[in-house]
This record gives structure tokens, C-alpha cells and sequence, in this order.
């Protein structure tokens, strides 16, 4: 019977489903990786199933404790759950039993050969044009020569004894997939160390955690043979296998950092919202049916089909991660926006620390946030955006700005406005805790514009003088958040500041 039957027979359908996120911790959590994690959860959720997260840390030189908190910091970011958490370093006693179970059924055996003959072997077979595989030589060894080499202290791996035959698997996503045993020599389960080999761990593991569905990088598709193998002797279930495409840049290429593609961690602090993180990373691959592009991943759960993942290769495209991230920076409110980007404004020292809880301040970030936030992509550039705003003067003029004040008209423009500023400012009309509000900024400018009208001074001879002197650039918000963020005193000096040294009147 050939495998794909067998797994359709098994009906392991009927078993709630078991999904497994297995990382190793050797680096943070790329965007691959996340995916990986994201679509098992997803999955997982979508089918009422439980998902297991499995930290594969044999590699013992290569782990360490310091990424397998920051893969754990950045799934609970993501907003993943999982429901058992096991690391198999801790389980080492696991595998070893399981590897003399198939010791003492002759499915497996001891090999002394060294380092040096493998790989003189290697470069023999590679030398004549051929693929290299271990030759089996210590599969034919006798229980005296196996004890003399103990009794001497030889190190020695635990090979697997591979079947020639052909092994077919059905995989969820890309079909049916095929390979040769032919290619494959009897493969080391247990290293000289002690420690399983990754197939091997795997195996065992997915065993033991009744895992139904295999669901992880194409990268692994070559390994799923032998795993295969070994799910059969081992004498369980085969799960289901579904291997997802790699991700590629806009160039088609292997991603890589200079595609923009970071850690988790670095796309975190760099300003993007775990929700638009969540919503971009669903879509590597995958689409809900109605083709919508922003979501909540809560929304997603019940949209999300195993069958729908695409096999094509998924391109990874900042600007579209950009643009989900602003999208979800405006179903914010302002008072979530102002805490979010909280620690950028004070990573860049924008305020001094001492006044950041300063009642005045908070509004004028608030303010700031307002006029801002339809143009905010990610949270770290809002810092860049308003600095201007908390300095006294400001520190320079784009050209553009300079051309537009030295108008003829500019000028006047800009006394009439001190005059009405100076007036408001004397009134008392205002709450002068919370300085003008952006109805009362909108008032001051309607006033000006009225005031300058019979001298037809109006449109763009009107604003863009005033934005030019309040923020040294000729774009930006509408003015009435301007004058609300920077407060009537401070409008009057950067004003004067103008007349004085740009204008040179
Ligand atoms: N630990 C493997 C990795 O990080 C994943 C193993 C698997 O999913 O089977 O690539």
C-alpha cells in the first residue's frame, strides 16, 4: 500500500488535531519563521486543535537561552498561544530509549567508524561523480568486534538502517511527493555525543506528542523521507505533512536582511504594531477568500484553511507591510497611539524625561498625535515628525520655505498674525493650561484671512508663509494644529524669529 493510502486510512482526522511550532534557538524569529509559527497556530485554532510549541535545542553548541526568550517574547507579541511547551534538551533520556528500542530490534546499529574514514569516504564517492552516503560498514558488525571497540572506548554513533524502496507522502499543500531510498544511506539517529540527530528528535518527539499535522518550511521537504522512515519503524501514525514556500524579496531572491527582512524583535522596534505584523504575515502565502487585506488575525481563525495556503513562493514587500502597519496605527486612538509611541519619543530624547508627565505635555503629544497619525507608517518615525515642535526655535528652513517668506506679501502676512496672536494672547479667552484647541487656532487664521482679503492675499500666499515661519517647511499639518501643538507664545516668537532673521524686515 503505498504511504499516501495509508495516511488517508489512518484517520487521524478523527484525532483532534495536533499541530507543533518547532524552532531552534540559534537566532531570533525571522519573518519566515514567524509565518511558520503564525499559520500552525491559525491552523491549529481554525480546526479546534491544540498547538505544541517545541523548542529544539540539541544543537547544543548553537542554543542558547537568550534566543529561545526572545523567539518566546516575539510569538506572545505576535499574540500566539500554544498549549504544551516542551524543550528537548530535557528530554535527551527520551531519545535514547527510543534509539535502543530500535538497537535491540536490529533496525538500528552501532558505527565506529571515524571522522577521518567518513570523510575520506566522502570525498571518494564526490571524486567519482557519485552522491555521497555512508557505505554501511558497520552495519555488518559482529557482537565480538562491537564489544572489543567498547571495551577500547571507541566513540560511536547509532545509524539507522535504511530500506531501499520508494516513499510517497501526500503533502496538504503541494501534492503528492516522491522519493528514492536509493539516495539515502543508513543515517546517524544518535550523535558520538549522545545527543539525537535533528531527524531523529523530530521524529520521536512528533511521536510522542501525538502531533497529526507536520506543518513547516519547504526547506524541510528532503528530511520528510526520512522522517518517514523512521515514523514507520518507530511505529506510529504518520502525520500529515504541508511544507509552505520559502519567502523571497521583491527581486525574487532568497530573503535577507537586505530586503529589509529582520527578527521579529527588529521589526518591533522599529514601530510596527503587533496587530499589522500578525495581519501581514497571514498573508505570506495565504488570503482570505473575500480578499481582504486588513484584518485582526481574531477575525482570520475561522477563515483560515490549510487547503487555501498557496504553493507559489511568497514575496516579501515592505512597503505593503508599511502600509497594513498604517492602516493599524489608525484604528488606533490617540491616547493607545500616545503610549505606543511612548518609548520612541523618549529613545530619542524628543522631551526631556523630567516634563514628559507634565499634564501641558501630554496634550501637546496628544496634539501632535492627532496631526500626525494619517501620515504615520511606523510609530519610530513619529519622534522625527515632531521634534520641531518641542524646541524653542527652529532649527532650519527648508529652501522652499525661505523662497516663500521673502514674497512681497509674506511679511505682512505674518504681522497681522502676531497682532492677532498677541491679541488672543492677552484676552485671557483660553484656557491657558491647555492652550488653544485647534477650533480656537482655526478662528485666529480665519480672522487673518479676513483681515487680508481686500488685498487679495489669499490661498497658498497665506498659508504658506504661515507654515513656513511655524515649522521651516512649506507642507505639513493644516495650521490650526500647528498653532494648538506649539502654544500662542511660541507661535509669536517663531514668528518674530522670522520676520526678524529670514525676511530681514
Ligand atoms: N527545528 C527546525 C527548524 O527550526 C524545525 C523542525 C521541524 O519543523 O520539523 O528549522
Amino acid at each position: 500500500m503505498v504511504l499516501a493510502e495509508r495516511v488517508k486510512n489512518e484517520k487521524q482526522i478523527e484525532r483532534s488535531p495536533r499541530f507543533r511550532f518547532a524552532p531552534s534557538p540559534t537566532g531570533g524569529l525571522h519573518i519566515g519563521t514567524a509565518r511558520t509559527a503564525l499559520f500552525n497556530w491559525l491552523a491549529a485554532k481554525s480546526m479546534n486543535g491544540k498547538l505544541i510549541l517545541r523548542i529544539e535545542d540539541t544543537d547544543l553548541k548553537r542554543s542558547k537561552e537568550s534566543y529561545e526568550e526572545s523567539i518566546i517574547g516575539d510569538l506572545k507579541w505576535l499574540g500566539i498561544s500554544w498549549d504544551e511547551f516542551y524543550r528537548q534538551s530535557d528530554r535527551l533520556k527520551i531519545y535514547q530509549s527510543y534509539a535502543n528500542k530500535l538497537l535491540n530490534e536490529g533496525q538500528a546499529y552501532m558505527c565506529f567508524c571515524s571522522p577521518e574514514r567518513l570523510e575520506n569516504l566522502k570525498n571518494e564517492q564526490l571524486s567519482k561523480g557519485n552522491d555521497s552516503q555512508y557505505d554501511s560498514k558497520c552495519r555488518k558488525l559482529g557482537s565480538e568486534e562491537i564489544e572489543k571497540s567498547l571495551r577500547e572506548g571507541k566513540k560511536f554513533t547509532i545509524r539507522f538502517k535504511v530500506k531501499k524502496g520508494d516513499i510517497e507522502f501526500n503533502d496538504l499543500i503541494r501534492g503528492k511527493i516522491k522519493f528514492s531510498s536509493e539516495i539515502i544511506g543508513d543515517f546517524i539517529i544518535i550523535k558520538s555525543d549522545g545527543t539525537p540527530s535533528y531527524n531523529f528528535a523530530v521524529v520521536v518527539d512528533d511521536s510522542d506528542m501525538m502531533i497529526t499535522h507536520v506543518l513547516r518550511g519547504e526547506d524541510h521537504i528532503t528530511n520528510t523521507a526520512r522522517q518517514i522512515m523512521l515514523f514507520e519503524r518507530i511505529g506510529i501514525k504518520i502525520p500529515y505533512f504541508a511544507h509552505i514556500s520559502m519567502i523571497l524579496g521583491t527581486d525574487r531572491a532568497k530573503l535577507s536582511k537586505r530586503h529589509g527582512a529582520d527578527t521579529i524583535t527588529q521589526f518591533r522596534e522599529s514601530g510596527y504594531l503587533c496587530e499589522a505584523m500578525g495581519n501581514y504575515l497571514s498573508l505570506l502565502s495565504w488570503s482570505p477568500r473575500d480578499g481582504e487585506e486588513i484584518f485582526y488575525l481574531s477575525d482570520i481563525i475561522r477563515r483560515f484553511r490549510l487547503e487555501d495556503i498557496s504553493k507559489s513562493p511568497a514575496i516579501f514587500d515592505i512597503d505593503k507591510l508599511n502600509w497594513i502597519n498604517g492602516n493599524h496605527i489608525r484604528k488606533k486612538t490617540d491616547l493607545e497611539l500616545i503610549n505606543l509611541c511612548m518609548p520612541f519619543i523618549i529613545k530619542k530624547d524628543v522631551v526631556k524625561k523630567e516634563i514628559l508627565e507634565e499634564e501641558r505635555i501630554k496634550i501637546k503629544i496628544l496634539r501632535c498625535i492627532g496631526a500626525f497619525k494619517d501620515k504615520l507608517k511606523v510609530l519610530s518615525d513619529f519622534p522625527e515628525y515632531i521634534k520641531e515642535f518641542f524646541i524653542e526655535k527652529i532649527s532650519s528652513y527648508n529652501d522652499d520655505a525661505i523662497e516663500m517668506l521673502k514674497m512681497e506679501t509674506s511679511a505682512k502676512v505674518l504681522r497681522i498674525l502676531i497682532k492677532e496672536m498677541q491679541f488672543k494672547l492677552k484676552s485671557n479667552k483660553f484656557n491657558k493650561n491647555y492652550g488653544l484647541d485647534e477650533s480656537e487656532g482655526k478662528e485666529i487664521i480665519n480672522t487673518v484671512g479676513m483681515k487680508l482679503k481686500k488685498e487679495k492675499i489669499k490661498g497658498r500666499f497665506l498659508y504658506m508663509p504661515i507654515r513656513a515661519s511655524l515649522t521651516g517647511k512649506i507642507h505639513g499639518p493644516e495650521l490650526p494644529k500647528i498653532i494648538s501643538i506649539l502654544g500662542l507664545e511660541n507661535c509669536i516668537s517663531r514668528l518674530k524669529y522670522t520676520l526678524n532673521n529670514i525676511i530681514g524686515t
